[in-house]
């Protein structure tokens, strides 16, 4: 269940529950942040507060039937709009399967979510789906009390966000309407200005290592370690904790030697090899590959870092081939890489395009993306 999942940003706990209590929550708010920062987890704690029967100094009790109705994500007046893929897709007919997705993994990101319904599409909040959720907001509610809208990841509705303009600036009586974002600057500036807006921090990295120890069982060393390399972002700390980084090891390790080689039939092998897995994959190996890139970093300048034997040995190696700048620009290559693969671009010629640029820094030459796309 998510509540299992909240870790609290004490700040916001503090000020919704005192205007809650009052009965003075705004009608219209953006809780945004970095990806993993527990934007959702805390509107759905809000929204438990608000419907609370017998709240114990400003927490839900957990206890009355609503609270259970809110932690199970079955009140019939809390609606939900998130995204889809394809316009005649509606947010309900896939309540069931987000439900099941963030009961794994509550902070899982707009890609991540797309990716379990509907493989290889890009997702969105479409045009009728706002129709859908504007007319809920304006039926009576069922149990005859508040009514709430939760919109998960708001950067998705796009120009479409015009059609709940009316909704957020003239909210039907007892609405309360949540946005969540975790791009805030891909909402139209008129929604935004509309919210009150709160803003939530990274998790830091200490508290990043003790939740893996307790959700997921690991050890703690190796919760450490993976703390230490998301940049308190759980959802990236939830991923990896369900992988293997020896498996990462090992890929690099094939690619450097491929980047390396004049004879580009192993790059082409390569690229191959990753036409075949899953976006997910791929982005996950190039954000690993980017910690790496960035370690090589840290020894150029005589730094400290921390790495598992196999990995200090690809550092040094890149740190000795590469000059510092080529480092950076290779990581702009692999930002670039990710961004493409997000955005459909053809695995295979994205991977010979990103490996021909590694391959320039590898033998000395100075790196800088080029955009062929
Ligand atoms: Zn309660």
């Amino acid at each position: 269940m998510w509540k299992d999942y909240f870790i609290p940003q004490a700040q916001h706990l503090k000020y919704l529950s005192e205007r809650i209590a009052r009965d003075a929550l705004p009608h219209a708010l953006l809780f945004y942040g970095p990806e993993g920062a527990g934007q959702l987890l805390h509107a759905l704690w809000a929204v438990q507060l608000l419907y609370c029967k017998d709240p114990v100094e400003g927490m839900p009790c957990g206890k009355c039937l609503d609270c259970k109705k809110t932690s199970q994500l079955t009140h019939p007046d809390i609606h939900f709009l998130f995204p889809t893929a394809g316009a005649d897709a509606r947010s309900h007919q896939f309540y069931n399967d987000w439900r099941l997705s963030l009961a794994e993994n509550p902070f899982l990101n707009g890609y991540q979510w797309v990716q379990t319904i509907a493989s290889d599409k890009q997702g969105n909040i479409n045009a009728g789906d706002c129709h859908v959720a504007y007319q809920n907001m304006n039926m009576q509610a069922f149990e005859g009390g508040k009514k709430v809208l939760v919109i998960w990841l708001a950067e998705y509705l796009g120009k479409d966000g015009n059609r709940l303009l009316k909704l957020i600036e003239e909210p039907p009586e007892d609405t309360h309407i949540f946005l969540i974002t975790e791009n805030r600057d891909q909402i139209i500036a008129t929604v935004q200005s509309r919210c009150q807006q709160f803003y939530f921090q990274p998790y830091p990295t200490e508290l990043i290592s003790e939740s893996l120890v307790r959700w997921r069982g690991l050890g703690e060393a190796e919760a450490k370690k993976i703390a230490s390399v998301c940049e308190g972002n759980m959802n990236e700390a939830l991923s990896l904790a369900g992988q293997s980084n020896n498996d990462f090891e090992e890929s690099l390790g094939t690619w450097i030697k491929a980047c390396a080689k004049y004879d580009p039939a192993e790059r082409v092998v390569w690229a191959e090899k990753m036409h075949k897995t899953s976006k997910e994959e791929q982005k996950q190996l190039i954000r690993y590959i980017l910690r790496v890139m960035r370690k090589a970093i840290l020894d150029r300048a005589g730094q400290p870092y921390e790495s598992s034997p196999l990995e200090a040995k690809m550092i040094r190696y890149l740190a000795e081939k590469i000059s510092a700048d080529s480092l950076y620009g290779s990581i702009e290559v692999m930002n670039d890489t990710i961004l493409q693969i997000a955005r459909n671009a053809h695995p295979k010629v994205t991977w010979m395009h990103c490996s021909i640029l590694f391959r320039k820094a590898l033998i000395g030459k100075e790196v800088e993306p080029e955009r062929i796309y």
